[in-house]
């Protein structure tokens, strides 16, 4: 019998596979689409300590960025800036492919277009039931991991709850003019509760996208013609793409036999739905509780639980403080936003975010509660009680 099914071949998927096959397991990885990196909805961009630790690929990089102008709902445009470089953009689709092809090198194996419809907890193995075409297929394993990203219902019938909270994230590849950084567009009108962006990606040819909690199609649809207008964008290329972001983790990302990594997980940024460097952080801790549990043929949930309580001790303050950010982000009106930044700016704040090092790409959680505590910003903000542990 096989050692692990891993179900999902993205970044997080095939990070996973890629260890536990090197550690010298069975690995087989079971991904619906018949093409790694096809129709990926991602802006591919990662904090520069992502790169450096999971990616080490100069050849995936499209760029790097240390400044973006952030234009409010009034259109006042902010330009934030930092001396190092902050965040890399990288190949998205061909991140899924490398990445596979990591794994497959480290002597993991991938079967294509299966799709996994269920999968059952036995006592001494799992089997999982694949959709392969027109043909259904069961293949056991003495342990699964779900990183089938966010449409995936696998995690809720394994009886470990839905995704705590969720939005969805609509993207499209466009033609652009001179633009020179990351843009990103603030207010109700463009993206109510969260924020769109304009990522170039090459001189010619950009991205498009927003998070929205409703009617997401609209939202793009009115940013790419008001875009189109300002002359920033030309024609979009293909179709757009839509997919759904956790913002919270499921009731539980483990059970016997079986773990969950990734955006199945909720190991998402909830400020910005990044999700590629959380969930490989989950991944690394998942290979390591999978190896010791595979090794002491010990994968009872009891055995299997640390590996939920180390992912939250790494990831779990982010997670409540981002949570917690973004819903008072969410409750404010485009008035209250213009004037939290008018005042964050006049009053030397986003200059001294600027500057400090606890501030970093991907991990916000003590900026935000430093910001929260700024005597100017309190009024407008009106506080919400601001939660120290994830889940509180
Ligand atoms: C518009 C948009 C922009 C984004 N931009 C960024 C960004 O700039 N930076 C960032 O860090 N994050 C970004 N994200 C989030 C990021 O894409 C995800 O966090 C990341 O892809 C999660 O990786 P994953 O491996 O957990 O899941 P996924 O990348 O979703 O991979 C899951 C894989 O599982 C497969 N699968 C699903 N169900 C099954 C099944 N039942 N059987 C077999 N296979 C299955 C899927 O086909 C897929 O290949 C963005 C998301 C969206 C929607």
């Amino acid at each position: 019998m096989r050692d692990v099914l891993v179900i999902g071949g993205g970044p997080t998927g095939s990070y996973l596979a890629s260890r536990l096959a090197g550690m010298g397991f069975d690995v087989l990885v079971l991904e619906r689409r018949a093409r790694l990196g096809d129709k990926v909805c991602c802006a591919g961009i990662i904090g520069q300590e992502c790169f450096d630790s999971f990616v080490l690929d100069d050849s995936l990089l499209l760029r790097r960025a240390n400044s973006a102008r952030v234009f409010l709902p009034s259109g006042r445009p902010i330009s934030l800036w930092r001396e190092e470089n902050q965040a890399c953009i990288v190949d998205r689709a061909a991140l899924d492919v490398v990445m596979a092809e990591r794994a497959r090198a480290a002597g993991a194996e991938y079967a294509l277009s299966s799709q996994v419809k269920d999968i059952q907890l036995g006592e001494d193995r799992v089997t999982a039931e694949i959709r392969n075409g027109g043909h259904q297929q069961n293949l056991e394993a003495r342990a699964a991991v779900i990183a089938a990203g966010f449409d995936s219902r696998l995690a809720e019938r394994a009886g470990l709850g839905k995704p705590g909270d969720f939005v969805i994230g609509a993207q499209a590849e466009v033609e652009i003019g001179d633009i020179p950084e990351v843009e990103v567009y603030l207010g109700r009108e463009t993206a109510p509760g969260f924020f769109a962006w304009l990522v170039p990606t090459s001189p010619s040819k950009g991205l498009v996208g927003l998070l929205s909690r409703r009617k997401p199609g609209i939202y793009l649809e009115r940013l790419l013609s008001s875009l189109r207008a300002q002359g920033k964008i030309g024609m979009a290329g293909a179709e757009p793409g839509y997919r759904g972001i956790s913002l919270r983790p499921p009731d539980r990302t483990y059970a016997r036999r079986l773990l969950v990594v990734g955006d199945a997980a909720g190991q998402v940024k909830p400020t910005t739905g990044g999700g590629i460097y959380f969930g490989l952080l989950g991944a690394e801790i998942a290979v390591r509780k999978l190896k010791r549990a595979l090794e002491q043929d010990d994968l009872s949930a009891r055995s299997l639980a640390g590996y939920e309580k180390e992912w939250k001790k790494k990831l779990g303050k982010e997670l409540g403080v981002g949570y917690w950010a973004r819903r008072l982000y969410e409750r404010l009106s485009d008035r209250q936003l213009d004037r939290v930044f008018e005042i964050a700016v006049d009053n030397g704040i986003v200059e001294a975010l600027l500057k400090d090092k606890d501030l970093s790409f991907d991990w916000h959680g003590k900026a935000i509660l430093r910001v929260a505590r700024q005597k100017a910003l309190v009024g407008v903000l009106g506080m919400m009680k601001v939660p120290l542990q994830f889940g509180q």
